[in-house]
């Protein structure tokens, strides 16, 4: 048994979709393989120690929330950035997601400062970009896999020249609804715009970020874990493409 420390930022201000839901998805199939989550709720003026979570999590909120935390955020910056490098996992969705790049220049021409741990900047457009989106990912080498999910953002996120994207879009419009990128990696760490929420229709990329948590507190490599029927998120993931497919993001 591994106690994986889940360190959830800001869960007050940044839940939108109810992006919790994704805590309790890394929670359930944890459990099922025998392991423990612990999750750590992380605020305005809490300390970044470092070594002490496996995983941030990091979720989407309305411009006005996330221009409350932003400073308080940018603030813990050098941590989380020494901590990622460090090999902690990290999932940051939309406006997480964004905070973690370089600014987001908000819909009211705001500056919010960001971490600077994502190489990109985002910068509100005028129409929103939502939709059911489907992205192809190659998170392992060789291992080619989709994730499906619903955007709605006004920011349009674009990747320095050499960011490494989650992903590449399929439906939908991804970073900025233009470069065909979706997301963000950096190691162990994921950002993306896509919620709705995104882990309980994507087993095997909640896997992926529990393989890597698990790699952190066991100091070694991400473990294999015991596979799972996933008969209702395979289910939940093909309606979610289906939908995508026929009607994603698009003007
Ligand atoms: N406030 C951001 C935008 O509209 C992110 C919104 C979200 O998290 N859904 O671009």
């Amino acid at each position: 048994m591994t106690r994986v420390v889940v360190g959830h930022l800001y869960p007050d201000y940044l839940n939108i979709y109810a992006d919790r839901g994704n805590i309790a998805v890394l929670e359930r199939r944890a459990r099922w393989r025998g392991h423990e989550l612990e999750v750590r709720a992380i605020g305005a003026g809490d300390a970044v120690q470092p070594g002490e979570v496996d995983l941030f999590y990091v979720g989407g909120g309305q411009d006005r929330e996330q221009a409350l935390i932003a400073p308080d955020l940018a603030a813990k910056g050098d941590a989380l950035r020494a901590e990622v490098a460090d090999g902690t996992a990290l999932l940051a969705v939309c406006g997480g997601y964004q905070l973690l790049g370089r600014f987001y220049l908000d819909t009211d021409g705001v500056e919010q400062p960001g971490v600077g741990l994502f190489p990109h900047e985002t910068v509100a457009g005028e129409r929103r970009m939502i939709g059911d989106v489907l992205i192809e990912c190659e998170l392992d080498p060789g291992q080619r896999r989709t994730v499906a999910g619903f955007e709605n953002h006004a920011g349009r996120t674009r990747l320095d020249l050499d960011a490494v994207p989650l992903g590449r879009v399929v439906a939908g419009f991804g970073n900025d609804g233009e470069s065909g990128f979706e997301g963000c990696r950096v190691g162990r760490a994921i950002g993306t715009y896509l919620h709705g929420p995104l882990l309980p229709r994507n087993p095997w990329l909640a896997d992926w970020l529990l393989r890597q948590a698990l790699g952190h507190a066991e100091g070694g490599d991400p473990p294999e874990l015991e596979p799972l029927e996933d008969e209702l998120e395979a289910d939940a993931h093909a309606v979610s493409s289906r939908r995508a497919r026929e009607r994603g993001g698009r003007f």
